[in-house]
């Protein structure tokens, strides 16, 4: 009898059907970062999202810079030798906790091997929620740790734009992709990345115009939070969401937004959230100075700044791969 109490408590703690990759492999390195996550919830009470959330962000930061080395196991959360061991420790690869400690390092034994390992995954999540755990569990708490640790309105914004995403779709795999508008309207596009344009001084076209006519859907290309939304002098009517990779997308002269939509709001990639328009380009509410097209533009974060960069070359990809899909469910 014991023994079935105990191995229905085992199926209890082990079974999480909101968080699984159906149909996966579990050597998939998403399982393989998504146990980690699970296990440091269990000894901190701290949500498995979190986690996701914030080493999401460090895996993103990492791949965009190049002073920063690749991370050695699945887990991407990134201290430099000398926060980690101390910075007046004259070993900076100590791995002793007791002479860490005493020197002021923060790295801390996360799997009970008597090292405190920075190359380890468990021993780096267990340092990082060892900071967050002072502060407390609600998502409040943590946005505060967050800020104290990161010193980075934007870090705060994307880490927990990720935290939304997980906890709503309760899973690490969310790379799927749609193209902006409905493949069966009518629309065309072309590179026009870096071309000039008059109006407001001379700027840099940082986007792809994707002309199609009045009201065809406009959608989100990925799983993302909706940042901002609103007119803006030159966009008009525009709106911007975040994803998972910290990309910013933005979307401008609309003809107006999806009802309902608002911000902060979780949406899906194919989810309706505008339409096409030809708003901007003057005081709010201006339209019509040029003819209906769908601005698209992305931004990318590293870390400490963001930058714009060509679409294009992402916009043929989802159309294929969504043309593909189609193809696949007729
Ligand atoms: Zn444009």
């Amino acid at each position: 009898m014991k023994k079935v109490i105990l191995l229905f408590l085992t199926i209890l703690v082990c079974y999480r059907p909101d968080i699984t990759l159906a149909g996966e492999q579990k050597s998939h390195p998403l399982n393989e970062r998504l146990s980690l996550y699970v296990k440091m919830e269990t000894m901190t009470q701290i949500p498995w999202y979190v986690y996701a959330a914030v080493d999401q962000y460090e895996h993103q930061v990492r791949n965009a810079r190049k002073d920063r080395p690749d991370s050695k196991g699945s887990i991407g959360i990134y201290f430099t030798p000398e926060k980690w061991a101390g910075p007046l420790n004259p070993n900076p690869a100590d791995t002793n906790p007791i002479t860490v400690s005493l020197f002021g390092g923060v790295g801390l034994d996360g799997n009970n091997d008597g090292k405190a390992d920075i190359n380890n995954d468990e021993d780096l999540l267990f340092t990082f929620a060892n900071h967050l755990q002072k502060y407390g569990s609600h998502l409040d708490d943590i946005k505060i740790g967050l800020w104290d640790y990161y010193q980075r309105d934007q870090a705060v914004r994307i880490i927990t734009s990720n935290i939304k995403l997980y906890k709503t779709f309760g899973t690490l795999k969310l790379d799927k992709h749609a193209f902006p508008v409905p493949l069966r309207s009518n629309y065309s596009y072309r590179s026009t990345w870096g071309d000039r344009r008059g109006w407001g001084g001379l700027r840099m076209h940082e986007g792809t115009d994707i002309f199609a006519d009045y009201g065809v859907p406009v959608r989100a290309t990925s799983y993302g939070t909706i940042e901002t939304k609103g007119w803006n002098r030159y966009g008009g009517w525009r709106i911007g969401l975040r994803d998972l990779n910290g990309t910013y997308h933005y979307y401008a002269h609309l003809n107006g937004f999806e009802k309902n939509i608002k911000l902060g709001d979780v949406v899906k990639p194919g989810d309706v959230i505008g339409y096409v328009g030809s708003s901007g380009y003057g005081p709010k509410g201006t339209s019509g100075k040029f003819p209906p097209h769908l601005h698209y533009g992305m931004y990318k974060d590293n870390g400490v700044t963001e930058w714009s960069y060509d679409p294009y070359y992402s916009l043929r990809l989802w159309e294929r791969q969504e043309r593909i899909e189609l193809r696949k469910n007729r």
